[in-house]
This record gives structure tokens, sequence and C-alpha cells, in this order.
């Protein structure tokens, strides 16, 4: 019905044009003018033309896309294209496509009517660019006063002031006057400010994930990253999975054929979308014919880690490497002939060739029990780890700042740099790992485990954690047998 006004209101013009031109040729004549609209009209009458071929079908699609010509009809000024097209097509196809549109949608014309009379609400989605500032943003659409008033409001719109390349702003307006903004600071957090006959009001909008957990299942022929790909997983969560493991297992050297990896983890959705990935939950790695578990869990104290089964956390008090990017250049051995010296000397360590500069981490917790020169080892520094253990570092080329003897150290924090310092071919670090003042492999060395949680949160542990080794071990056993198969 509304259809009908929307005629009556239009029909001067294209009376007009009827009388000059030959359908066809009028929208040339018309092109400066109407352009986008004969455009649209072309497409629209394409469609028809198909309809008139084969009637019953094509006419529901066109009276699909006019109910969203004439929905937008309400919010602007675009109405012209459906009713223009109906008057260049032949009466028999405007008649079915005025009946599937009104047995489809059934308007109100009331409603369309009034929307079309109201002021217009329209809503402009800024995605802020570097370089934009908010003064700039409000004022391009002469809300100068409206943005003094809204900073006015203090601390409730302050995040506005911070505002960063990424995020969006909404402009809602009605008519030409501001009648909200939304920013949208991140995927969670959102600030809309909302303009009415009575000030302004501040709504800041949070949401959460919901969270999804999700399991994969793999074994390795080449690698973890590539087993990881191969099953759908992400670098985030393969990472995830190399730093749980990768103080049992080195993931460059002990990778055999047949190694497996289960993994429980949680997938980030929002309304519905899966926006991310979250943190692995559970997981089982196979290396060598071993099995290793481990599981996610938060004590008492709201630390979170990962456990084995028996409540050891799977970070050990050693790294089993001091240096990131580095190669073994030279091993253990208490034969070797001394590349300087030409001479048999032990190698009491294990030699690491980097690149000068590269970051020497200390390899636990522990105290600083020598920091100098120390003949052919050069820059070296020493830490005590309790009472048992002690690491070497030599030929560094300089220490970090502000450590001296006594100093300590936390499991990682960089204590000194790579360097060929004393008696050296090459740029390298050389490691060295005691236990009761005996030189021990540090490439094979039974490193010792972390200590377990005390009884009472072990006990605790065990109650929270069960369910999960055991989700685990059905998947992991399900999997198998389907492998095997
Ligand atoms: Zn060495």
């Amino acid at each position: 019905m509304n259809w009908n006004k929307s005629y009556v209101r239009h029909r001067p013009l294209l009376e007009a044009d009827y009388k000059r031109k030959p359908r066809l040729k009028k929208r040339q004549g018309h092109r400066p003018a109407v352009m986008p609209i004969l455009m649209l009209m072309i497409v629209i009458l394409t469609g028809v033309v198909i309809a008139s071929v084969s009637l019953k079908k094509p006419a529901i699609e066109k009276s699909t896309l006019e109910t969203s010509n004439l929905v937008s009809m309400t919010n602007e000024i675009i109405a012209l294209p459906p009713l223009d097209s109906s008057l260049l097509i032949s009466p028999a196809v405007v008649g079915s496509a005025v009946n599937s549109k009104s047995s489809a949608i059934k308007p109100q014309p009331d409603s369309i009517l009034a929307g079309a009379i109201e002021a217009k609400i329209t809503t402009e989605s800024v995605t802020i660019r570097k370089g934009d500032t908010l003064s700039a943003l409000f004022s391009q659409r002469r809300y100068q006063t409206e943005l003094h008033d809204i900073l006015a409001l203090g601390h409730s719109t302050s995040k506005l002031r911070e505002i960063h390349p990424g995020q969006t702003i909404d402009f809602k307006t009605k008519g030409s006057a501001l009648a909200s903004i939304k920013l949208v600071l991140d995927p969670l957090h959102s600030l809309e400010i909302i303009k009415d006959a009575n000030g302004y009001s501040v709504l800041e909008h949070q949401r959460s994930f919901d969270r999804r957990s999700k399991m994969a299942f793999a074994t390795i022929d080449s690698s973890l990253y590539l087993a990881g790909q191969s099953v759908g997983l992400s670098d985030k969560i393969i990472m995830q999975l190399a730093i749980i493991f990768g103080w049992d297992i080195d993931f460059a050297l002990d990778i055999r054929n047949g190694d497996r990896f289960s993994v429980i983890y949680e997938q980030l959705y929002l309304e519905g979308q899966q926006v991310k990935d979250g943190v692995i939950l559970a997981a089982e790695f196979v290396n060598a014919g071993r099995s290793y578990r481990a599981v996610r869990y938060t004590d008492t104290n709201g630390n979170i880690d990962y456990y084995s089964e028996n409540g050891h956390s799977m970070r050990k008090p050693f790294l089993r490497t001091p240096v990131d990017f580095a190669r073994v250049s030279s091993g253990f051995n208490l034969k070797r002939r001394h590349p300087v010296l030409n001479t048999i000397r032990a190698h009491r360590g294990v030699d690491y060739a980097a690149a000068s500069g590269t970051p020497i981490k200390a390899a636990g917790d522990g105290k600083i029990i020598h920091r100098g020169n120390k003949g052919g080892y050069g820059r070296t520094i020493i830490l005590q780890h309790g009472s048992q253990y002690s690491t070497l570092y030599a030929h560094m080329r300089r220490y970090s700042n502000h450590l001296k003897v006594g100093s300590r150290v936390k499991q990682g924090q960089i204590i000194g740099y790579v360097g060929s310092s004393g008696l050296a071919t090459g740029p390298h670090l050389h490691y060295e790992f005691r236990i009761n003042g005996v030189h021990r492999n540090p490439l094979t060395v039974k490193l010792p485990d972390a200590q377990p949680l005390a009884r009472a949160a072990l006990q605790r542990f065990k109650g929270e954690t069960q369910e999960r080794f055991v989700q685990l071990e059905l998947f992991s056993s399900t999997r198998i047998a389907q492998f095997a198969q």
C-alpha cells in the first residue's frame, strides 16, 4: 500500500521523462543527476527481466530486494529505486511483483510513513586512524560544543581522551543533532554517551568471552609445529605446548617419529563468533614412548601454573639451555683437544655458539658467587643454587648492569651477553653445571623436579584436577584407537 503512495509522490518526474524519450535512452539522458539511482535501477531491471522469464521464484527474490529498500527508506531518503524500476517494466510483471511483496512482507504503512516524517536516525561508524584526534573527529561533524560538554562530564568520559588507532567511534544522529556516541575500547569494553533532553548519560558496557573447550590430537612425523598446524592449532597454542613441555623435552633434538600429543584448550567466543584461542587446560605429550601430562591449575594464592599429575610444577628449577637461538658447538667431553691450546683437556661443559651479544639467562634462581675474569674463561659468572647446585657462564662479552657478587637472580633473568673473552675461537657461551662440586653434562643431567605442592594443597589439587586428567586420558586413548585402525 505504501508502495502506491510512494508511486504518487514520484510520478511527475517520471511522466515527464516518459514524454521526452523512450525508456532506455532516458537513463543515459539523466546520467549526471541521478547516476547512482539509475545504476541501481539497471540492476533491479535486470532482475525483473529474469523474473519475467521464470515468473514465480524470481518474483520472491525481488520482493526481498524491495523489502530492504523499504526499510532503508525510513532511515535515509533513497526511496526512489524500487518505484521507478517498477514503472519501467511491463504491467504483468509489476503485478506479480506487487502480489508477491504484499504476501511476503505485509508492510505496515503507518509505521513506515511515520518513520519518514520523524527525524531520521543515522549511525556513522568511524575507525580511528593514526593521527586522528578527538577534537578533529568531532569538529569535522560540527560537534565541538557536544565534545566540550561530554569531556566536562569528567572522569566517566576520560577514556575518550585516550583513543588510539583501530578503535571505533559510532556517531548516532537524529536529524542533524548528536544523539549518542559509542567508543569501542576493545572487543570486551565500550563506552556509550547518550544525549537527551535532560543532558548526557554515560554507560560503560562490558562483556565477557564465552569459553568453549576443544580437543586436538596429532602424531608427529617432522616437527611439533607442523603436526600442530595439521590439526588446525594456532601458533599460540603450539607455542604454549612447547613452553609447557619444554622443561622435559627439547623440541629441536628429542622429537622422534611417532611422538604424539593430545591437548584440551579453550576457544573464546563473542556473540557466537570465535574470536581467538584461550589457554591450554590440559595436555599430554608422548616422547620416545614416555608420557608427560600437564594440567593448568590456579593455587589458593591465585598463581597459575601447569602441574603434572603428582602435583609437581612442570617448570623445573633449571633451564635446560641458558641461551636462545644457539646451537651446541662442543659437547661435554672429558678427552677433548682444546681448540686454542691444542692439548688434550677435559671439556667439562657445553659450548653454545651464538651471535655476540646474545643474552645469557640464569639457569635457575640463585646467588652470584663469582663475577669477573677467570683465566681462559674470560668474563665469567658463577651462580650458586641452594646448597647442591652451581652453574658457570664463561667468555661473556659483558655482564648485565647492577649485578655483583652476592646479587640474587631469578631463573631466566639476563645476567650477561655472549662474547669471546678469554681463550675462545669465536663468540660462544661455555656453560657448566655442577652437583655437589662435580661437573655434570648439562645436556643429559637429570634436572631436579620442582618442589611438589604441600600436602593440603596437593589434596585440593588432586580433587580439582582429577576429572581433567581422566578426560585427557579418555580422549587420548580413543584417538589412538582410531589412529590404529
Ligand atoms: Zn667450552
